[in-house]
């Protein structure tokens, strides 16, 4: 899969994409992560990128000239197979678009090519979004100070439903809000046996791997509005 990000400030990226599960993901060629800086395509010789938005108001607004010649660069890079269907590939991050989920996530891996739009300061000048039609996503609803921090979000979550990137693909089936029933994960226990008392339940010392995946079915549970599961003793 090929993922790239238009951002304002790629060097954010760095150590993110550098880090042990992504940077595999990419020296194995399961991922092509590419940064394209939006100021590359600033015109004049102030390189200027945003202005002020009309009607007045406070902060400024990322005007459309650069950020679509940046995307439509993007385009042009692409086999002419992949270009039909690119526009379906651009995700804007924004708080008002749709909420990112587990399900938004498995619709993106899907896909072949990704293109993830950062926005900075007040956000995009509307024609950005009347020209390219991208699909928006939020992460959440608060405001981050960059979209930068959300396509993290994204390409992490994406990257683990990509076959061949965790190195066994059954957690990512297991994983809260996956698969079927999308259940929040019950708690798990790792060695000591005992730590200050507390103690694994017996049944996961038993090695009855029918009870065990009955009691782990018992303590999933179905995800609610801003649901924590809470987990202290069982
Ligand atoms: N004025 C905008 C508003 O009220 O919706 C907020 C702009 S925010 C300071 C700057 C950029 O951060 C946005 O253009 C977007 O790319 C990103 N951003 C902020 N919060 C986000 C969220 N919850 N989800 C996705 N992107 C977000």
């Amino acid at each position: 899969m090929r993922i790239d990000v238009v951002t304002l400030f790629p060097e954010m990226f760095r150590g993110f994409l550098d880090g042990s599960l992504l940077g595999a993901a990419q020296k194995s060629g399961l991922l092509d992560i590419r940064l394209k800086n939006i100021r590359d395509f600033a015109t004049g010789t102030h390189r200027q990128v945003d202005d002020r938005p009309y009607g007045g108001g406070p902060g400024m607004l990322l005007m459309p000239g650069p950020v679509v010649d940046c995307v439509e660069s993007l385009c042009t890079e692409s086999d002419p197979a992949e270009t039909n269907d690119l526009s379906s590939s651009i995700a804007m991050l924004t708080p008002s678009g749709r909420p990112l989920t587990q399900q938004v996530v498995e619709e993106l891996a899907e896909r072949r090519r990704l293109i993830l739009l950062c926005g900075r300061y007040e956000g995009f000048d509307q024609r950005i979004c009347d020209t390219l039609k991208p699909d928006l996503i939020s992460v959440g609803n608060y405001v981050l100070s960059g979209g930068e921090v959300a396509a993290m979000v994204i390409i992490d979550a994406v990257a683990r439903l990509i076959p061949g990137v965790l190195g066994d693909s059954r957690s990512a089936v297991d994983d809260s809000f996956s698969g079927t029933e999308r259940l929040i994960e019950g708690p798990q226990y790792t060695r000591p046996r005992e730590y200050r008392g507390l103690r694994v339940p017996d049944v996961l010392l038993t090695g009855d791997h029918q009870r065990i995946a009955d009691w782990r079915k018992a303590q999933a549970t179905h995800a609610t509005h801003g649901q924590t599961n809470n987990h202290t003793e069982k």
